[in-house]
């Protein structure tokens, strides 16, 4: 937090949106998709309410967040002030956290074992709230990173479907930062097609286009709308 990116003006923040939604758009014809069907979610982690305000006012609306406790200190009074926010939960997430996650977010892209759905579940049926939920793959199978390794990820969807009456809609993942992101964005194409799911979150700002490439219908996008971020993560 407390994170200042010089020039964060208003029109900063339009040519900014701008810029990447020009590439988004640039990048869906290249693949011969309609650009619609690529959602842009501004991830604004570590950036104070002053610096998203900006951002909205540039006509942004979906926005990510990493952590549950860092989003409830900044989003309830932003969703007040502006109505027809989406709010996006793109870290991982604790069972005790399960609660607040489901009451603040509108979509959480980080199911990611048993524990967590189950959790989910319990909550949506006491909120009477449906988040749209979507499943992370752990494509890189790397030890200390979230999500189900590919070859679970079947049981898994089974089990959320039967034990828990979860609608998951999409599966999302973060490559491993040294190998070639195309290969993971690729595999989770072919893991959502396999298992009937139509929304792929994949892509941030370094490699979104190629993510557009393999069929992402939702791409993270922070450093490139908001600048970079001073505070370690
Ligand atoms: C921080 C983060 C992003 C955005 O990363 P940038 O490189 O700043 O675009 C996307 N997805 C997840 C899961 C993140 O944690």
């Amino acid at each position: 937090m407390n994170t200042t990116i010089p020039n964060s003006s208003q029109s900063t923040a339009r040519e900014r949106i701008g810029a990447v939604k020009g590439q988004i758009v640039d990048a869906a014809k290249r693949a011969s998709r309609n650009p619609q069907d690529v959602n842009l979610i501004a991830v604004s982690k570590t950036f104070d309410p002053e610096q998203i305000e900006p951002v909205i006012g540039a006509g942004q609306t979906v926005f990510g967040e990493n952590r549950v406790q860092e989003a409830q200190g900044k989003w309830p009074d932003l969703k007040t002030h502006h109505g027809d926010l989406e709010l996006h939960l793109i870290g991982p997430l604790q069972s005790n956290k399960a609660r607040d996650a489901v009451r603040l977010f509108d979509v959480i892209h980080t199911v990611d074992r048993p524990k967590i759905a189950k959790a989910i579940a319990k909550e949506m049926a006491l909120q009477d709230r449906r988040p749209r939920l979507f499943v992370q793959v752990n494509t890189g199978e790397e030890e200390q990173k979230g999500g189900i390794a590919p070859a679970e990820l079947e049981g898994f969807l089974r089990s959320c479907s039967k034990e828990h009456g979860l609608k998951i809609e999409g599966l999302m993942c973060i490559p491993p930062v040294d190998e070639e992101a195309a290969l993971h964005f690729a595999l989770l194409q072919k893991l959502a097609q396999r298992n009937g799911l139509k929304e792929l979150s994949m892509g941030m700002s370094a490699d979104f286009e190629t993510a557009i490439a393999f069929g992402a219908t939702y791409v993270r996008v922070g450093t490139a709308i908001f600048g970079p971020r001073t505070a370690k993560f």
